[in-house]
């Protein structure tokens, strides 16, 4: 639960929300049934159980995109509505709601949200006693917004930032091991769900170090880079390809097996074969197959790939190694020779 709330931005916001709401608003609520104010008690009950729902809802389904935009708008609203009911003190609820709908929904929706919020409460004259009040009011409540607005747009960028540098390798701008992880979960949980069938590849550069020792390592790096553009330019957009480690690379296909899998990765090889290159000649490829079996573990899938690009290299290198589907004993092998 903790680690949720520390990693789940938003979840943390709601939960907040959701915890203060309780706190901030239940004593009111009591308070205005005590003195028969009915309906104000009745909107504070309202704004709690609608706040309540949302929390409920994003830490039970995840989906905290859906419950942060109503949470917003009952937050805003809420704070409306008290000042309708009970005057002025709906003014200073508005404050912390117009800088919390900043971290439940994108910055421009949470603007026109605000915008709404400040017009509907200057809408009420009898809230304010005095025009002065209402245009202070006014011009606080937008420079609130405005600040909020400049720190959230700042924070979602720097979160994209560092999202891509978690996950993007620098040199090959491919997705990296650990975006790999991530993509390889979701894979196997559609393909348990649809039945369609994904293979995976493992690539590695035959003889690189030698690339390495005699050209340097700038020359290497050109050769990592080309890869990377040949085999994206012979894939589908659908398949996708990640930087495993040094000079290997992992290649996810969906929907492709038997024979339609055989002709791909002929091809991969034919051309990476031909259009692969260093400056002493042809940098050549090993590669090994593997299907997803049904039920399997990923990192048993990706073992099977694994072990299939051993054997690809243990027989020469610049083959294709099909591993056979996962069975109950050792992981068997189906070689492809060059040719
Ligand atoms: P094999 O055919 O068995 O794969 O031989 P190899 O020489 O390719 O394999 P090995 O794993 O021994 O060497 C991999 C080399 O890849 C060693 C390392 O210097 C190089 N390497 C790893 N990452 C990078 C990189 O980012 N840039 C460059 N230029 N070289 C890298
Ligand atoms: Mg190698
Ligand atoms: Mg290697």
């Amino acid at each position: 639960m903790l680690k949720r709330l520390k990693t789940d931005f938003r979840l943390s916001i709601i939960t907040i929300l959701g915890t203060s709401a309780f706190l901030g608003i239940t004593p009111f609520a009591i308070m205005r049934f005590v003195q028969g104010n009915l309906v104000a008690g009745a909107i504070d009950t309202a704004i709690l159980v609608t706040i309540f729902g949302g929390m409920a809802y994003a830490w039970i389904t995840g989906d905290t995109r859906r419950s942060g935009m109503v949470l917003a708008f009952i937050a805003c609203s809420g704070a409306v509505a008290v000042a309708a009911t009970v005057g002025e003190v709906g003014l200073f609820w508005l404050y912390p709601c117009l800088v919390t709908t900043f971290f439940l929904v994108k910055p421009r929706i949470a603007t026109v949200l605000n915008l709404c919020s400040i017009a509907a409460m200057m809408a009420q004259r009898e809230v304010f006693q005095t025009q002065v009040q209402m245009w202070t009011f006014a011009a606080t409540a937008l420079v609130v917004s405005a600040t909020a607005f400049a720190f959230a747009q700042r924070t979602d960028n720097q979160r994209e930032r560092l999202e891509q540098l978690a996950t993007i390798d620098p040199l090959t701008g491919v997705k990296n091991r650990r975006a790999m992880d991530e993509e390889l979960i979701l894979a196997a949980a559609h393909a348990t769900r649809t039945g369609l069938p994904y293979a995976l590849v493992m690539l590695d550069i035959d003889h690189f170090k030698t690339v390495n020792d005699e050209y340097g390592h700038g020359v290497g790096d050109g050769v990592l880079v080309d890869l990377v553009s040949l085999v994206q330019q012979h894939t589908r957009q659908s398949d996708q390809l990640f930087r495993y480690g040094g000079e290997e690379f992992v290649l996810l296909l969906p929907g492709v097996d038997g024979a339609g899998l055989t002709a791909v990765m002929n091809n991969l090889q034919h051309s990476l074969r031909t259009k692969l290159k260093h400056p002493g000649g042809a940098a050549t490829v090993s590669f090994g197959v593997a299907l997803l079996s049904a039920g399997e573990p990923v990192e048993n899938w990706i073992e099977r790939a694994d072990t299939a690009l051993y054997r690809a290299k243990e027989a020469g290198r610049d083959q294709v190694v099909f591993a056979e589907a996962k069975s109950s004993s050792s992981p068997g092998l189906l070689m492809a020779s060059p040719g």
